[in-house]
């Protein structure tokens, strides 16, 4: 089962009267062999119709093989053909809307038409959101108002692509119930108009020259955001992207996708096969494992460095790689060794103003005639320099022929025809030999290195023009707890301000990375859920604070577990309480502890390593300096303790207050002092451990 040509269709329940594209109407591009057209701009679904048609006939005249897919449910759940014809036969149910949606340029009647099936049902619904104005009969207004209709909320196709919508709701941001109902009818004609030639999956095998599919471009949203260009309009680069995949996966593994049962419900390509298809869309690394956050059981306080060596062992980089010039290579991990175009310098050149001649020059006063004319840096010299002669010679300009020494300006006297000055000089001085920096086919940078701003210098200098890389990693921050307010919002006593977003956004960004401030959630599992969600489709990895105990209102904690891949890390150091880390949908989550002195400390110790393993780069452990003390502190044997310091004449001094509420603190401090693990007696004068942020990259 092979395709020629791949069209995607991104569907409309609107119309666009405009003459400008509209983010939200039609779009279809067309693939083949891994080469896509430009995507195609359809003002409203007369046009689009037309389009497809066409497009179709003329694939088949050229005796090509289509799949098309189009973004929107091809059924219903189970019962609702029953209840509307007698029968769940999908393709009945296509032909009775083909008959029954008026679709008129400024106006259809798809709402009236959700208000007349849902009187066929019992109780209100299953449609809902009027969209109009006007009332209209059984249409509720809102969800809620529904009941007792039958009906499932979604197909398993639905329930199975997480954050889908369900194809009742017929407005409102992301709404697909429309699109449906105003894509069908479309179908049902492409259907009869192609036939013998036409098969619709999962209905019907799609072994045919035409297979209509139906695709959530969702499924590969982090493709999408991580290849689109600025410029372009996102729907118009979903159904790029995806007819591009689509055309490139071997046909085995398309078939692969093919091979679901068939049912009346519909399906979705690709199902199940997100990490495969992300992967085909811009070699995008495989996810984490489920379990790769699992402590060993029965691990009751986990030391520090058994949590990080945990990380460094299961984390892997998770961005996709991508291909930048060099001036936009800052800051980004190296996906790829990198070799040297050619040598640096590629010719032997003078590294001094001067006069170049063979050497050695013998001891004493040593004369020669100058040949007229010059070496200069990018005018090399043409002609070569008889044994004897010298030649005058700028610095960075290439030796010429016969020149392999170079004396310097200061210690000559030079009239028009010589030059004279005392000896000896050793052959080969003041000159720079090709490649003694860097030799061509060198591998001068290794994979996983973060490119610093000389790195730009060495790497241009041997070549090379562009850099394999990995894209920016995206940081998404959340807060939690119903107590929080927004800086300059008011609020009574008993609220605080989140402090925490801001810091840690604040911490993402000088990391680096691609910051995305994800609001705050409230203490409603429901809410943080939808937020987490929304934030897994475009974050590689989102840092919360808050709720990541076991507690009433610890719903972060809770909420990952649900998932499977919750471990509450309860670590041995102080401050810190549990982390709690797991994986929402794939993407890696970050759960530190509310407290923002714990939630800095946590994010500097745990977050930043693991970060940088995400991103790409390799584990980095902060430098450390040992230092005398100017405090006295004795601890217990069995956690680590980091406290807020600053260097004062050499010595370490502590913050006055180890509460783990002191934000104050956090900004008194320059740096953390580390005591280990085991119990200690710090007197003043007694060596410490400090580790400035800076060694934080803050
Ligand atoms: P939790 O981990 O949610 O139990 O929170 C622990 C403590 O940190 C509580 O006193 C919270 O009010 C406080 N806290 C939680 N999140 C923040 C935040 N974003 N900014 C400031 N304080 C916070
Ligand atoms: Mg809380």
């Amino acid at each position: 089962m092979k395709f020629d040509t791949f069209l995607m269709v991104d569907w409309s329940g609107g119309n666009d009267r405009g003459p400008t594209p509209k983010k939200d109407a039609i779009w279809a591009c067309a693939a083949r062999a891994g080469q896509a057209d430009e995507p195609v701009y359809l003002r409203n679904r007369q046009i689009a119709e037309d389009w497809i048609t066409r497009f179709l006939t003329d694939e088949r005249r050229a005796g090509h093989r289509v799949m098309a897919g189009f973004d929107f449910a091809f059924g219903y759940p189970a019962g609702f053909g029953q209840t509307l014809i007698g029968t769940d036969d999908p393709f009945a149910i296509w032909d009775w809307f083909e008959a029954h949606v008026n679709d008129g340029l400024d106006s259809n009647n798809r709402f009236d038409l959700a208000g007349e099936i849902n009187a066929m049902f019992p109780g209100v619904g299953p449609f809902w959101f009027n969209g109009l104005q006007r009332d209209i009969a059984h249409l509720p207004r809102k969800g809620l108002d529904r009941r007792d209709h039958g009906m499932a909320e979604k197909r398993m196709a639905e329930v199975q692509a997480k954050g889908a919508f369900a194809v009742w709701q017929l407005a409102g941001a992301g709404a697909v119930g429309s699109q449906v109902i105003m894509g069908l009818p479309m179908l049902a004609r492409l259907r009869r108009r192609f036939a013998d030639e036409l098969r619709v999956w999962p209905f019907e095998s799609p072994d045919a020259p035409i297979a209509i599919v139906e695709i959530w471009p969702s499924l590969i949203a982090k493709a999408v955001d991580a290849t689109k260009p600025a410029t372009h309009i996102k729907d118009a680069h979903q159904v790029l992207l995806l007819a591009r995949t689509l055309s490139v996966i071997p046909a085995d593994t398309l078939r692969s996708l093919l091979d679901v049962p068939p049912n009346p419900e519909g399906s979705i390509l690709g199902l199940g096969q997100q990490a495969m298809l992300l992967q085909a869309a811009i070699g995008h690394p495989p996810p984490l494992r489920n379990d790769c956050f699992a402590m060993p059981r029965g691990a009751h306080w986990t030391p520090v460095d058994s949590a990080l060596a945990h990380l460094k062992q299961h984390l892997s980089a998770v961005t996709a790689i991508e291909t930048v010039a060099i001036a936009q290579a800052a800051g980004r991990f190296l996906a790829a060794d990198v070799t040297a175009h050619r040598s640096h310098p590629p010719a032997p050149n003078s590294a001094v103003d001067g006069y170049g001649f063979a050497g050695p020059a013998p001891e004493g006063v040593n004369t020669m005639p100058l040949i007229s004319g010059r070496a200069a840096a990018g005018q090399p010299y043409p002609g070569p320099i008889p044994n004897g002669h010298a030649i005058r010679i700028l610095t960075g300009a290439n030796l010429p022929t016969g020149v392999d020494t170079v004396v310097l300006q200061e210690d000559v006297t030079a009239t028009a025809t010589h030059i004279a000055f005392h000896g000896p000089l050793r052959q080969g001085a003041n000159a720079r030999k090709a490649g003694e920096d860097m030799t061509k086919d060198q591998v001068i940078m290794h994979a996983q290195r973060r490119l610093t701003p000389a790195d730009l210098a060495s790497i241009t200098a041997t070549g090379v023009g562009r850099v394999q890389v990995h894209r920016l990693l995206r940081v998404g921050i959340m807060s939690t707890g119903d107590e929080l307010r927004d800086a300059g919002q008011t609020a009574d006593a008993g609220h605080i301000y989140d402090a925490n977003r801001p810091m840690l956004c604040a911490v993402a960004a000088a990391w680096g990375y691609d910051v995305v401030d994800l609001g705050r959630a409230p203490d409603d599992r429901p809410v943080v859920r939808t937020m987490l969600t929304a934030a897994a489709q475009h974050c590689d990895v989102i840092i919360t604070s808050g709720g990541a105990s076991a507690g009433d209102e610890d719903h972060m904690s809770a909420l990952l577990h649900d998932t499977g891949s919750l471990a509450l890390w309860r670590i041995a150091m102080k401050p810190g309480r549990p982390l709690a880390l797991g994986l929402w949908n794939d993407t890696p989550v970050l759960g530190l502890p509310g407290n923002p002195v714990a939630a800095m400390v946590c994010a500097l110790i745990f977050a930043r390593p693991a970060l940088r393993i995400l991103a790409g780069g390799a584990w980095q452990t902060p430098q450390a300096f040992t230092v005398p003390a100017a405090f006295s502190k004795s601890k217990k044997a069995g956690r680590r303790e980091y406290l807020r310091a600053r260097l004062k004449d050499g010595q370490a001094t502590i913050f006055a207050s180890e509460g783990s509420g002191r934000v104050s603190g956090l900004s008194w401090a320059t740096g953390l002092v580390e005591l280990g693990d085991d119990a200690q007696s710090i007197g003043p004068g007694d060596p410490v451990r400090f580790i400035p942020f800076g060694s934080f990259d803050i």
